[in-house]
């Protein structure tokens, strides 16, 4: 599989974009979470990693919570399926996330369309949305991958992820505080995308005192702009870089 890194910034970054990631395998690719600006993170690392890829070319997009710096760039994700692209935008996620998006944070700028005779129609989820329910208790098949979840410890409903495709497996901790349940089930994959950041997130120190065997296996995103990528005994994720997993 291929990993391609389009954030790995936190909520309040000034340096990077927020954390997004491409999954792909052969010629089809899952989009991880989707802040704004989506198309600009796109271009940008294609232009790094030589991999084009546009919004309308994702077999769907996995959102593991609702966040705006995970899911601020939705509304354009699924204005552009519309509009440019003439599809609904595959969307998968738990059903406590999809629960949530429309009515407490995409109604407000996608329920209604002024049209060109004058007339303003109104819409609901079903008109933007192709929607794939992620569950806890099953794995879920899109395209070439299959896709588990697990809950985390966060504000609102969130969702680690793991990801496997032609014989390979990435597991993704999504935001959380540290988590030991989290870290054995996300390590039953072959690679880990980990959190690190202040607050009730999970603590550089705590992923930095795991095993060697856990740490080579390990990539960090969401970090704070003061983190020291040089310094670090776990490898960050770099923006815009390709990675094998
Ligand atoms: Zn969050």
């Amino acid at each position: 599989m291929k990993l391609l890194v389009l954030g790995v910034g936190d909520a309040f970054a000034s340096k990077y974009y927020s954390t997004s990631l491409a999954v792909g395998f052969e010629d089809q690719w899952l989009l991880v979470d989707c802040p704004h600006p989506i198309r600009k993170m796109l271009r940008e690392a294609g232009e790094s990693s030589g991999v084009a890829l546009e919004v309308g070319d994702f077999a769907a997009l996995v959102l593991t919570h609702s966040h705006a710096d995970h899911c601020s760039g939705v509304e354009g994700y699924l204005f552009f399926e519309h509009f440019v692209r003439g599809r609904k935008g595959p969307l998968a996620a738990h059903p406590e996330v999809h629960a949530a998006l429309w009515p407490t944070h995409l109604a407000a700028g996608m329920s209604q369309l002024l049209h060109a005779d004058g007339c303003v129609s109104r819409h609901e989820a079903a008109d933007f949305i192709e929607p794939i329910a992620l569950s806890e208790s099953d794995s879920t098949r899109i395209g070439p991958f299959t896709v588990e979840i697990r809950r985390t410890i966060h504000h609102i409903p969130t969702f680690a992820l793991r990801i496997s495709a032609g014989g390979r497996s990435l597991g993704l901790s999504a935001d959380t505080s540290y988590d030991e349940g989290l870290l054995d089930w996300l390590f039953e994959a072959d690679r880990v995308v980990h959190e690190t950041n202040y607050g009730v997130h999970t603590p550089y120190a705590a992923l930095a005192s795991l095993p060697e065997e856990r740490r080579e296996r390990m990539w960090l995103v969401h970090y704070p702009d003061d983190f020291d990528l040089d310094a670090s005994a776990i490898e960050p994720l770099r923006q815009g870089q390709l990675y094998t997993v």
